[in-house]
């Protein structure tokens, strides 16, 4: 069905995708594992900004997949090389976990705390652990006109037993107090595909992207360009976009 050798790299959404419910899914394992045997480039690409690198590719390891820090692309990262790249602001104020301050602070960007120092941007990914304050303050330095940043729209996280808030629901308390719409740098943005062809070093036409969601992972790959797989595994969202292959599960590419 898929012509490998025509394939210059593989993005791979994670949840949903290769793995639910802190464990991998059928098959999705050796599916990687494949790829790697064939030569074809592949990078972890999820719009979770929760986990640094690290983190991820430690855990991917852990449940049998081929991963190394490098092999990973999140949404935190590809928003520190935005506002690197578009110089958008020297200093930010954050809400997100350690992904997003690990992946600002290496762009050695400022970081800033309170309220009393003027931010440029406000950046927001998921924080579990987010407070009131924090919010407030956001709102302070969005008001004084600050940029705004998000992560990704997510509006829901898979956990055990169903579903939690997710990025765009934090979001979307400050869009509903400060009356302004984030600019949003994961999936279904298709900066986020080019930035990750960037990284595998193939134009985005040379790209597939295989992913659950229609919304962001099917709306990403062909509004950049790149050949998309959806997979039934993950949510299942009715849709228009047509992807060039729809299979059951990733385990389905191994014949
Ligand atoms: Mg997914």
């Amino acid at each position: 069905m898929i012509n490998w050798s025509d394939i210059g790299g593989v993005l791979l959404d994670l949840d949903g995708t290769l793995i639910r419910g802190g464990a991998a899914l059928p098959g999705a394992a050796a599916f990687v594992r494949r790829l790697q045997r064939l030569g074809v480039p592949f990078l972890y690409f999820t719009n979770n900004s929760l986990r640094t690198p690290d983190a991820v590719a430690a855990r991917l390891t852990s449940l049998g997949f081929p991963a190394e820090r490098e092999s990973v692309y999140t949404s935190s990262m590809a928003t520190a090389d935005w506002l690197c790249e578009h110089r958008v602001a020297s200093s930010i104020y954050m809400i997100g976990e350690a992904g997003l301050r690990t992946a600002l602070q290496e762009a050695k960007l400022t970081l800033v705390d309170g309220g009393e120092t003027r931010a440029d941007a406000v950046v927001v990914g998921l924080d579990r652990n987010a407070t009131y304050r924090q919010f407030a303050v956001a709102m302070r330095h969005l008001t004084a006109g600050a940029a705004f940043v998000g992560t990704n729209a997510d509006r829901a996280l898979p956990v055990a037993g169903g579903f939690a808030p997710g990025a765009g629901a934090l979001l979307a308390l400050l869009q509903s107090a400060t009356q302004r719409s984030p600019f949003i740098i994961g999936k279904p943005n298709a900066d986020f595909v080019r930035t990750a062809c960037r990284k595998l070093r193939i134009a985005p036409a040379q790209a597939l992207v295989i992913g659950d969601n229609p919304e962001t992972d099917l709306a990403a790959g062909i509004a950049a360009g790149a050949k998309t797989i959806l997979v039934e595994t993950g949510v299942r969202v009715v849709t228009d976009l047509r992807p060039d292959w729809r299979v059951a599960g990733v385990a389905e590419l191994l014949n």
